[in-house]
């Protein structure tokens, strides 16, 4: 067994205790919900709630500046700052609904932005600053944006080309113009230096639309997902018994909100505990993460298995060379992370790495290693207490349930949690393919142990059926990690006349070794040895770097399609290295 480091009680002890005792309706009696009955607003929960209490004063967000410098607000400060910006939006009569979009990097402007549409109860939906005019212009024009809130140097480079395709943009806000443009462009600092603190929140009712966000697009074009303000109660559920939020708490998402765990968890869910968010505005760097973990002293740090699998390739000691004592839980998400990477937690840091699983759909974490729970190297983890999840066959749509345990099949979750999202935008068809009768089809598919443990095998898209076997690439890809050689893989099904697939491996090797015959025969002899001739790769291709989606996710798509001379499809998301 492995055991987390630290002395705090945790809010979630006894698994099977929260689990038989969970129920929603206690959840929402810990949020306090509008005032006069005038129902459930995110931010309300995340910011006003608090800015009347002892918190007023208290970091909400902290913003570490490119050279290092940072800014904090307050709660108090950031409820004066989202009520500016709800009454902006009054001031442009955007309407309840109405979507507004911002497209920058991690500033503050981003932040109150946000919280500051969901007090008006218009739509928020985040985009990736790194995006080009086309994706972004088919993002803005599917999610059908009134205003968008950018910088003038993106605006100038990205959007400004756009705006004749664009009718139903109606307000462009700059966050670093001085003075409006036009009636249609206009300055953030100024139009915020016109606007009241004061903001009444008007009746939201739990099911109005609050988000939208678009998927990473690993398998295909990215759809526009709704999400509405009850979602806020997964969101403090997952706050409490999967970060294991307590007061003094100073926790990193490393997420950009352009993702939904960037927004769900790296804006609303720290801020509805009422805990010090970090943010950092630049990119991946070793050793400033190190450092900023230990400058900031950072408690909670959430980040995805792409980082990870990055510091993991460096010889560094965190423990040794940088003051980490307040580090007590590290959490992972979006990819699959590999035992060995939960491991490697465990050696450098003194605590196993907590992955946890779920999707744009579902709004918020579903699947979690929990803080005092033992932690199985290589599994999800158990369901969210109040959320059922399952693993069945799909049979001319009809779910037959997989009893035996270790069996795998299509993963499910039932309806009934408050984030699962409410519609894909303009694809209503694609929305309720989704279901079987009380099941939401999450798309992936797992296997559940005897002890309730989820597996995760691959996405049902990836899977290879290879000379009558069902092949995961994921786990062919961790058996390969565990090559002393092997940086990084990604596996795909090529298709082959005889055997229907053949397995194909593409190979990162660690910097300094030399891809010749000898070490692909070795890697080859060690795939058969630990899989069997069955599973491991046929072929196994040397290359510099493996294409991903700028959250961090394997492109396996967009290696089969180049592998087969086919068209690329959208990449949008594709991160350009
Ligand atoms: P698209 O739906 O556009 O193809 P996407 O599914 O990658 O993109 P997201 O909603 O960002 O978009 O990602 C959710 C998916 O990421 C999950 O369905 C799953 O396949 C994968 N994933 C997330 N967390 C984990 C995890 N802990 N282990 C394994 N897979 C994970
Ligand atoms: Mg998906």
């Amino acid at each position: 067994m492995i055991s987390a480091k630290n002395n705090i009680e945790h809010h979630l002890l006894n698994y099977e205790k929260v689990q038989a005792s969970f129920s929603w309706d206690e959840i929402a009696k810990e949020l306090n919900g509008l005032p006069d009955g005038k129902g459930l607003n995110i931010a309300y929960e995340a910011i006003d709630r608090h800015a009347q209490t002892h918190l007023k004063d208290t970091v909400a967000l902290r913003f570490i500046r490119k050279d290092r410098s940072f800014q904090d607000i307050n709660y108090g400060e950031l409820k004066k700052q989202t009520s500016k910006f709800a009454n902006v939006l009054q001031k442009l009569d955007v309407k309840k609904g109405e979507r507004v979009f911002s497209f920058a990097g991690r500033i503050p402007e981003l932040y109150i932005t946000a919280l500051g549409t969901l007090k008006y109860t218009a739509v928020f939906c985040p985009l990736f600053s790194v995006f080009g005019p086309e994706p972004v212009f088919q993002r803005l024009s599917r999610g059908d944006a009134t205003v968008l809130v950018t910088t003038s140097l993106l605006f100038d480079k990205k959007i400004k080309p756009l705006l004749e395709r664009l009718p139903s943009l109606r307000f462009i806000i700059l966050t670093d113009a001085t003075e409006h443009f036009s009636e249609q462009v206009m300055s953030f600092a100024k139009l915020m230096e016109q606007a009241s603190e004061e903001f009444n929140i008007p009746q939201t009712n739990p099911e109005d639309a609050a988000l939208l966000h678009f998927t990473s697009g690993t398998t295909g074009m990215p759809k526009g997902v709704l999400h509405v303000h009850q979602a806020v109660l997964t969101h403090y559920a997952t706050g409490k018994y999967v970060l294991d939020f307590h007061d003094d708490d100073r926790y990193w998402c490393t997420a950009d909100p352009g993702w939904v765990t960037g927004t769900s968890y790296g804006i609303i869910t720290p801020l509805l505990h009422g805990v010090m968010s970090i943010i950092d505005e630049e990119e991946f760097d070793a050793t400033r993460w190190y450092s900023i973990l230990e400058e900031h002293k950072i408690s909670i740090w959430y980040t995805a298995p792409t980082a990870i699998r990055r510091l993991m390739r460096l010889d560094i000691k965190p423990c040794e060379e940088y003051h980490l004592e307040a580090l007590r839980l590290i959490l992972s998400v979006g990819e699959p992370l590999h035992a060995e990477a939960v491991i490697w937690g465990q050696e450098k840091f003194g605590i196993p790495i907590l992955d946890n699983w779920w999707q744009t759909e579902t709004g918020g974490i579903m699947i979690a290693n929990y803080p005092s729970m033992t932690v199985k190297p290589g599994s999800m983890g158990k369901p969210l207490p109040g959320v059922t999840i399952d693993i069945a066959e799909i049979n001319d749509k009809e779910l037959k349930f997989i009893t035996e345990p270790n069996n795998q099949g299509n993963m499910v979750l039932k309806k009934g949690f408050p984030s699962l999202f409410r519609g894909y935008l303009h694809e209503e068809e694609r929305y309720n393919k989704c279901f079987i009768g009380e099941w939401y089809v999450s798309g992936d598919l797992a296997k559940k142990d005897a002890d309730g443990y989820f597996w995760f095998i691959g996405r049902a898209d990836d899977i290879i059926k290879t000379s009558g076997h069902m092949v995961g690439p994921f786990e062919v890809e961790s058996t390969l990690m565990r090559h002393p050689a092997i940086a990084e893989a990604a596996v795909i099904g090529k298709p082959d006349p005889i055997i229907g697939e053949l397995v194909k491996a593409f190979v990162v090797l660690k910097s300094g070794i030399k891809s010749d015959e000898e070490i692909q025969m070795d890697i080859m002899g060690f795939a058969r040895k630990l899989m069997g001739p069955a599973v491991a790769p046929k072929e196994i291709e040397f290359v510099e770097n493996i294409p991903k989606t700028r959250s961090g996710k394997i492109l396996r798509r967009l290696l089969k399609a180049r592998e087969l001379g086919l068209p690329e499809g959208d990449i949008s998301t594709l991160e350009q290295s």
